[in-house]
């Protein structure tokens, strides 16, 4: 029995007619850039994430470069993130000009430890003329950007408390994390200055090629956004800033309208295959050698990924892909250990937890359309290799 890690083709089929007329329609109007499907996009993503302002970007990489960009973030500025996540988190501070500064993970969730955060703050930064200082290298310490891995919010009532404190602003990166909430129902992108989504193809909610948005509920930061978006000219061909061409196309805001009133079932469909799997896992009783995702208790989880942490990683994984199950690891390197942030001076060591879950953790087939059979084939695969 074959488990692809994601197919896209089911959702694609179940909604074929009216995705095809959405595109037809754009193909007619010969309106491509920005125009009324973006428009609708935003306010319903915004809506959804409950938020005011919705700005359609090009990817989710440039939702977090354009949201950095409008808040003046830039050379002599740093921020903080998790090592843990997906290189654009950490490789867009850095091309805004900024300083990454990595605090490690909480072992639970994989999301940025608001404890050592307050660490960082508490040991190496001190506060000159108003502003947070890291003494180490003089920069000012701006801005928080936790992100909300696999599909799960960080600890955004700690995290805000920090930012409230410090005085920092909050970008939040919930490429992974659309639809999510807190225990108390608050969903990402809600909580700090400006939410960054991704509609990559394997998000929950996927666009037919690279799209994104910045969700704000500051009317000024919205505006920003929408000049820095068209290379910073209000009016046109006048240049008050420096932006960049971070334009959203019509031909993926059609898709997306037509997805996102299914992305609800979708999302509840990967917690009920979740579940199943916890339930499997639980089951199968495999002790420590499966440990499977804990979400905090009482939030909604929206499992873009479905990671577990496992003894023996690789060799499960080489086993799994002979019984035709794919899998993936998110992510084998942590940020702080690439080549191209040598320059941190990092080393092995300096977060265990984002390195222990490097070397741990494995991402399991999780799409709405699995069929329970192929869950329990997974869990069989898993169980019979450490039973050999
Ligand atoms: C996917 C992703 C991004 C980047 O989104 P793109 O649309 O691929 O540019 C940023 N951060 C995280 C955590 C992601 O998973």
């Amino acid at each position: 029995m074959k488990v692809p890690l994601l197919d896209l083709k089911p959702q694609y089929h179940a909604l074929k007619r009216d995705i095809d007329a959405a595109i037809e329609a754009v193909s007619e109007s010969q309106h491509f850039i920005l125009g009324p499907a973006v428009k609708k996009l935003e306010a319903e993503v915004a809506n959804y994430t409950g938020t005011k302002f919705g700005i359609g970007v090009s990817s989710g990489t440039d939702a977090l470069l354009v949201a950095l960009m409008v808040l003046d973030i830039g050379p002599g500025d740093e921020v903080i993130t998790s090592p843990y996540t997906f290189f654009a988190t950490g490789g867009t501070i850095a091309r805004a000009g900024a300083r990454p500064v990595y605090c490690d993970i909480d072992t639970a969730s994989f999301n940025l430890s608001a404890a050592a955060v307050e660490r960082f703050i508490a040991r190496d930064c001190e506060v000159r003329g108003g502003r947070l200082v890291n003494k180490h290298t003089n920069g000012t310490v701006k801005a928080l950007m936790p992100v909300h891995l696999y599909g799960q919010v960080a600890d955004m009532d700690a995290l805000m408390a920090i930012a409230r404190k410090h005085g920092l602003r909050m970008i939040e990166d919930a490429a992974q994390a659309i639809g999510s909430a807190d225990a108390k129902g608050r969903r990402a992108c809600s909580f700090g200055d400006i939410g960054c989504l991704s509609f990559f193809p394997t998000k929950n909610l996927g666009a037919f090629g690279d799209a994104g948005m910045c969700v704000t509920n500051d009317a000024a930061l919205a505006e920003r956004l929408e000049i820095f978006r068209v290379h910073g000219g209000k009016p046109k061909y006048y240049h008050a800033f420096i932006g960049g061409n971070f334009r959203l196309d019509e031909m993926q805001a059609a898709v997306l309208n037509v997805k996102l009133p299914h992305l609800d079932d979708w999302s509840a469909a990967r917690r009920r295959n979740a579940a199943y799997y916890d339930a499997a896992f639980a089951k199968a009783a495999l002790g420590s050698a499966v440990v499977t995702p804990q979400g905090a208790p009482g939030g909604r989880h929206i499992y873009n990924q479905y990671v577990v942490r496992v003894r023996g990683r690789d060799d499960l994984r080489a086993h799994l892909a002979k019984a035709e199950i794919g899998t993936e690891i998110y992510y084998p390197v942590p940020l702080h250990l690439q080549q191209c942030f040598a320059y941190l001076g990092h080393a092995a060591g300096d977060f265990p937890e984002s390195e222990r879950a490097a070397a741990e953790t494995l991402a399991l087939p999780i799409y709405p359309e699995l069929e329970t059979a192929q869950l329990q084939h997974v869990v069989d695969s898993i169980a019979s290799f450490y039973r050999q």
